[in-house]
Formats: structure tokens, C-alpha cells, sequence
């Protein structure tokens, strides 16, 4: 499996502006002083071994939606969530011409966050192209519908030519998908849902927009079992510990730390953190995972456990 992170900022996309990459500039200018620049090898050298992530690039501005690429059919593709990357990854397939397109879209939960993409997304509107939406909410194709409505949106569905079906998920049966077996769990606060999915003894878990209390501490709390062994966990770390216990305690998000402690009772080998705070900068955002990834050392110096953070555009292979 290979999974690609089209989006993976929480809440609201976050635009880059003028000043902030300007800032990108100057700094690597001048991390750029007495460095060998006299040929391209040696620039992308100096780039990739001298100046972090937040100057070299950024974690990015799109709300979820990450693909997971099985090749178990041509020109079938799964993604999780309708968030902005959904508008990207639309135009990745036209660019690509893998059209006529078959594409599944696993919904966590109906948030703005999580649908707002659809209205962008040009392969629904060509006729040819099948769309296949999966749900556990009752009222999730109103919800698709209503935002495509006035006085929200010019354009209504009924314009989009692609064959779209919307799906009923039933709590607790398992199905399959694109080659994957896919589990799912309700998470807290009880809204949103979690995917599970199995490929070929792989395991890729993707948990976002999910709260963990005190009763995590439990020694079967459920979501030990729904993490259990994941090659990658996908957690939901849009704030800090502090945050997530005490000024935005029910907001539905959790923190980093929970992720480390979770993910390492549950055995997983990599976790990455997601659903990013929107106000936070590339470069909060590379101490975030800077201090994770010693949190974790802290935690349990014998666990090898992979940490990265998503960013706009990343790929995994599982
Ligand atoms: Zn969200
Ligand atoms: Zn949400």
C-alpha cells in the first residue's frame, strides 16, 4: 500500500502568504553563506542536508484527504475524506488522464472540514467517472446536497455528471474495498469514525478528529485493539497536551503525546501526526514533531517507534 497525503490540516485550510515565504527565503540565503552552490547536485545537497522542512518547505494549507493506493484495479482509486486535498487529489487525476475514474470516498464524519472539497472536485462533474461515498451518518447525503445548495453554492450536485451513490455503513461489519478489509470504530465524541484497513498482512490505521480521556488509561480501552500492530497510525494530534486536557477539553481533537503513549501500548511501528492546527506555523510544526519524536525516546528508550508528521503531498509506502 502506498498512502498520500493530498491534505492533512484540521478545522480550516491555512493559507501561506507573501511575508511567510519571503521569510523561507531570506533564511535559507543566508543558511546558504560559504555553502558549495555551483551545481544543481550540489543545491539540492545543500537543500536537503542543511535547512529544515519549515524553510525548505511546508506542512501545507488543505483540510483531509488522504488516498490509499492499493493497484488492486487500474483506474480504481480510495480515498478518506472530502476536505480541499480532495481538489487536489481531482486534479492529479485529470493531469494523469486515469479517467474514466472509479473512485470509493470513505467519509469519517460530516464536518465542514471533511466535505468542503467535494464542489472542487472536477472528475464528479464528467460523465464516465463513478464515485462510490461511504458513510455511517443516515443524513450523509443531505449533507453533501445541502452544501451544494443555495444560498451555499452555485453549482448543485444534480450538475454533476459522474455516476455518484451514496452508502449506508452499518456499525461493526466488516467490507472491503479497492483490496482493502476495512474495519471501522465510533470515536469520541461521537461523531466521527475511524478506518482500519487490511492489505496483504499491512495495516494502516487512520484515526482523526478523535478525543482520548482519562479513561485511555484503561487497560481495555478499545482503541488499543483498533490500533493493535498498525504498520502506520494516522492520530489526530491538532493540539498540545495541555490544550487537549484542559482549555479545549471536548473539542473533539487530540495531542502528540496521547499518540506516543497510545500508539506504543498498541504496538504500532509508525505514527504520524495529523489534522494540524491551523494557526500553527511550518515552523511550530517542526517542533512539534521534533518534540514527539523525543517524547517518545523519553517514553520507552527500546521502542523503536517511527514518528513523522503529514504534510500536504507526503507519500508513505507500507
Ligand atoms: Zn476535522
Ligand atoms: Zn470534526
Amino acid at each position: 500500500m502506498k498512502v498520500i497525503t493530498w491534505g492533512s490540516r484540521g478545522s480550516l485550510p491555512a493559507s501561506l502568504n507573501a511575508n511567510v515565504i519571503r521569510s523561507k527565503i531570506a533564511r535559507a540565503l543566508e543558511a546558504a553563506q560559504g555553502r558549495d552552490l555551483s551545481s544543481t547536485a550540489a543545491m539540492d545537497k545543500f537543500i536537503d542536508s542543511y535547512l529544515p522542512f519549515a524553510v525548505k518547505g511546508t506542512y501545507g494549507t488543505n483540510t483531509t484527504c488522504v488516498e490509499i493506493r492499493t493497484g488492486q484495479a487500474e483506474r480504481e482509486y480510495l480515498v478518506i475524506d472530502c476536505g480541499s486535498g480532495l481538489r487536489d487529489f481531482g486534479a492529479y487525476l485529470m493531469k494523469t488522464e486515469q479517467i474514466p475514474a472509479h473512485v470509493h470516498i470513505l467519509v469519517t464524519h460530516p464536518h465542514w472540514d471533511h466535505l468542503h472539497g467535494f464542489p472542487f472536485f472536477v472528475p464528479a462533474y464528467i460523465p464516465g467517472n463513478r464515485i462510490d461515498i461511504y458513510a455511517y451518518h443516515e443524513d450523509i447525503e443531505q449533507a453533501f446536497r445541502k452544501q451544494q445548495s443555495d444560498p451555499f453554492f452555485p453549482v448543485s450536485m444534480d450538475v454533476m455528471q459522474a455516476d455518484i451513490t451514496f452508502h449506508q455503513l452499518n456499525e461493526n461489519d466488516p467490507f472491503e474495498l479497492n483490496g482493502c478489509r476495512i474495519q471501522s470504530m465510533q470515536q469520541h465524541p461521537g461523531i466521527s469514525y475511524g478506518y482500519r484497513l487490511s492489505r496483504d498482512g499491512k495495516v494502516v490505521v487512520f484515526s482523526s478528529d478523535s478525543e482520548h480521556k482519562s479513561d485511555a488509561h484503561d487497560d481495555k480501552y478499545p482503541f488499543i485493539e483498533f490500533f493493535s500492530d498498525a504498520d502506520l497510525l494516522i492520530f489526530d494530534a491538532q493540539y498540545t497536551l495541555t490544550d487537549s486536557l484542559y482549555a479545549k477539553e471536548d473539542w473533539g481533537h487530540s495531542s502528540n503525546i496521547m499518540g506516543v503513549e497510545l500508539a506504543m501500548r498498541a504496538g504500532v511501528k509508525h505514527l504520524c501526526l495529523f489534522h494540524s492546527e491551523p494557526t500553527a506555523s511550518d515552523d511550530e510544526l517542526d517542533q512539534i514533531l521534533e518534540s514527539t519524536k523525543r517524547y517518545a525516546v523519553l517514553h520507552d528508550s527500546s521502542y523503536e517507534l517511527d514518528v513523522s508528521h503529514a504534510y500536504d503531498g507526503m507519500e508513505l509506502d507500507i
